[in-house]
């Protein structure tokens, strides 16, 4: 692949989102990773392992295939870019993966437990809970696979003593999709300090995702 065929639009979302998780407090350090996929020539656009954020620029961006090889770019890959391209794979309806360490979902990950459906944000975009993928090594084909199994229908799933992964139709949705995560673990172990946080029934969370889905926003 030479340069004229790469996207530079595709380079430059995953600088900035890269920024934008460490921005929201999503990550720290070098941890986490970002892809986007080319929704035209299905090739995944990925954050260069162990890199600092603030210092990526486009150049560093790597662009992977389907077969999960390195089709350009000067760098190593991110080391979980098996998981992000297995998502891919079995997910043609989303186009952006983000794998953060954040707080509040990482006490969820370490104790194994699922982050249940409490929140009417959380229930209309992420799914009816958030549950813990089988636990096996950072960067690993195992974990690819146990993370692509566990994630399903849903937009999220955690990894235990890890974090999340969280996806979206683009950077923006998998951002949002993070968030909204993330501050529903916080409220979860917040309502849990002060009383029994009540959860959202089957049915009407399926009434919300139906909303959400049809009729949210403006002119659908
Ligand atoms: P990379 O820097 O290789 O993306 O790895 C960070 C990480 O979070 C591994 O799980
Ligand atoms: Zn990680």
């Amino acid at each position: 692949m030479n340069i004229g065929q790469v996207r530079f639009d595709l380079l430059q979302q995953v600088v900035d989102g890269g920024m934008e998780m460490v921005r929201r407090g999503l990550t720290v350090g070098t941890w986490g990773n970002i892809s986007v996929r080319d929704s035209e020539t299905g090739l995944i656009y990925i954050k260069p392992s162990g890199m600092p954020y603030e210092t990526i620029t486009p150049e560093d961006i790597v662009v992977m295939n389907r077969n999960k090889e390195i089709v350009w770019g000067k760098r190593k890959p991110s080391i979980e870019y098996g998981l992000h391209i297995s998502i891919m794979n079995i997910r043609q309806d989303i186009n952006a993966v983000i794998h953060t360490h954040p707080i509040y979902s990482s006490a969820f990950a370490v104790t194994l437990q699922e982050i249940p459906g409490i929140s009417e944000d959380f229930v209309q975009i992420v799914g009816d809970k958030v549950i813990c993928a089988e636990y096996s090594l950072p960067g690993t084909p195992e974990l690819a696979a146990n993370v692509a199994k566990a994630i399903g229908e849903r937009n999220a799933v955690l990894i235990p003593n890890h974090g999340t992964v969280c996806i979206g139709s683009d950077v923006e949705g998998a951002l949002k999709i993070c968030h909204v995560v993330e501050k529903t673990a916080q409220i979860y172990i917040l309502a849990k300090s002060i009383g029994t946080p009540h959860v959202i029934s089957d049915e009407d969370i399926a009434a919300m995702q139906y909303f959400a889905r049809n009729e949210y926003g403006q002119d659908k």
